[in-house]
């Protein structure tokens, strides 16, 4: 069968009318092949901008809701994910080019973040605060924030909806979409898989939680809205650079999460054989295209001789092909910039001194229009060239380092600051690590690899990453406006400060 009618097959399955994927101004493509394999509509900004006016009728109903029964349309969300995960993870698989397991564990993603918003439904806790007044009370309280905007990136084309979805929806807000354009199938099958958790819910306004197909043009729309609350943005540092000042400009909120530099410290005491697994997933795996990836490594000098021969000989031998036909573990790039991007970065760091095993391209299946590499491990002299640039494309630059705190200053020596980790077996490498003038990024490890949080956790960096703050922990705040409240029960009208106005 082609993945072209395997591709219309999942989506009929999914529910997505096949009306929607032929003759439209969007050409789909798959990576694992590169053929195209549906042309869909994009919104205009007329539509665009109609379909936030109704999101926002919707969130003023939506606001009224009890949060545990908004809670409810999560828990059908959740179900019909669960009935649905293997048709939308092989979608995903054609769609972004994942291997299969990481298109599973992406919509595995969307299932715990339900899980855990429905609990979060019979909490969004507020604080009593002792206050200076006799017979008051003050407290805070969160209420709905209004239509939230997600736009999201290629490399994961499902989860990161379903993160910002799954919160904004119980905490009361409406929700619009613009997902990728190099990844709208996987969209258009959620919002299938969403239309049937509303049918079940039966009582939602219409518009409550809606996608827009378009390229940066459409989300720009979006971005300019004054009736879209918290834009939440996830992509490259560049984008966030457009769009965090255009949403600043009118007083609208964002999360931005944005691109990803992301180091690992290998100390003398490492667990070698973990650091190398970790370091090949982190490193390789969704071939390199993960915000996450571990990017690169600094290792001490008295186990790099140790270390570094068995990464080359995993890079070596690491399988890569079409996710959909083979066992392979490293799949394709998404498109030809993302494969001119890897060989411009290796080209950059050869002319800095650096020395390449792998970064060839690879025939697969004779596939001239898919993007297949070979992951490359590169040694570099020092922290030089393009290591302080985000290269989407499973590219790991390797450094020599002798003293900790020189490991930890290069570690931090880079714009962004979304992911880092530390191999060490020595307590206090391991606690400085975590300290205040440890790791600057907003997720920090000891022992884990960089990439693959758990939703648990609230996900999201600092600097040029963005600084927002999606998933678990309290990151539900930023889907929310906090108002302080105080109440006087007494019979006097005492000021604070003991300020007096007698009149
Ligand atoms: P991209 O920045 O090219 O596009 C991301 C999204 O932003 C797309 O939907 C695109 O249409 C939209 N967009 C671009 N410019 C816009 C503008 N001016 N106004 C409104 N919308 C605009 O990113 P990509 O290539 O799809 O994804 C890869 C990047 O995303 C990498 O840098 C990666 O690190 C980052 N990323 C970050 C996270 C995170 O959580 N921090 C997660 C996934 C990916």
């Amino acid at each position: 069968m082609s993945v072209k009618t395997q591709t219309k097959d999942l989506l009929a399955k999914l529910g997505v009318d096949a009306a929607a994927l032929e003759g439209g101004d969007l050409a789909v493509r798959t990576p694992t092949t590169g053929e195209t394999i549906a042309n869909v509509k994009t919104a205009s900004a007329s539509e665009i901008s109609a379909q936030i006016d109704k999101a926002h009728d919707a969130f003023k109903a939506w606001r009224k809701v009890p949060a545990p029964r908004r809670g409810e349309l999560v828990r059908l969300l959740g179900e019909e994910l669960r009935a649905h995960k293997d048709d939308l993870g092989t979608l995903v698989s054609i769609e972004a080019g994942k291997i299969p397991s990481e298109g599973l564990g992406e919509v595995q993603e969307m299932i715990d973040i339900c899980d855990f918003a429905v609990g979060l439904s019979r909490q969004l806790y507020g604080l009593t605060i002792a206050t200076e007044r006799a017979e008051h009370r003050m407290m805070e309280t969160w209420h709905p924030l209004g239509v939230v905007g997600i736009i999201s990136a290629f490399n994961f084309p499902v989860a990161v909806w379903s993160w910002n979805a799954a919160l904004a929806l119980v905490c009361g807000n409406a929700t619009i979409w613009k997902p990728s354009e190099k990844t709208p199938l996987t969209a258009m099958a959620c919002q299938a898989i969403m239309d049937k958790a509303l049918a079940k819910f039966g009582d939602s306004p219409e518009g409550l939680a809606t996608i827009f197909i378009a390229e940066r043009e459409g989300g720009e729309v979006m971005v300019d809205h004054q009736k879209v609350a918290l834009v939440s943005a996830t992509g490259s540092t560049r984008m966030g650079r457009e769009v965090g000042p255009r949403v600043a400009k009118r007083f609208g909120r964002t999360i931005l999460e944005l691109g990803g530099n992301n180091a690992g410290i290998v100390c003398p005491s490492a667990d070698l054989g973990m650091a190398v697994r970790a370091i090949a997933f982190g490193a390789m795996g969704t071939a390199g295209q993960r915000c996450t990836s571990t990017r690169r490594l600094f290792v001490h000098e008295s186990v790099y001789d140790k270390l570094v021969p068995q990464l080359k000989k995993a890079y070596e031998g690491v399988s890569i092909g079409n996710p959909l036909t083979s066992g392979a573990l490293v799949g394709p790039l998404i498109d030809k910039d993302a494969a001119d991007n890897m060989e411009k970065a290796l080209a950059a760091a050869k002319a800095a001194g650096g020395s390449i095993v792998g970064g060839e391209r690879v025939d697969v299946e004779g596939n001239e229009d898919a993007y297949y590499y070979r992951p490359a491990i590169v040694e570099m002299p020092e922290q030089s060239g393009p290591m302080f640039e985000e290269t989407f494309a499973p590219i790991l630059y390797v450094v020599k380092y002798s003293d900790f705190d020189d490991a930890i200053d290069m570690q931090n020596a880079v714009g962004a600051g979304l992911s880092s980790m530390v191999f060490t077996l020595n307590v206090r490498e391991a606690e400085q690590f975590l300290s205040a003038s440890g790791s600057d990024c907003g997720i920090a490890n000891v022992n884990i690899g960089t990439s693959g949080a758990e939703i648990g956790g609230a996900f999201g960096g600092e600097k040029e990453t963005g600084g927002g703050r999606e998933s678990g922990s309290d990151a539900w705040k930023a889907y929310m406006r906090r108002a302080t409240n105080t109440v006087n029960y007494g019979t006097e009208l005492p000021l604070a400060q003991g300020v007096s106005f007698d009149i």
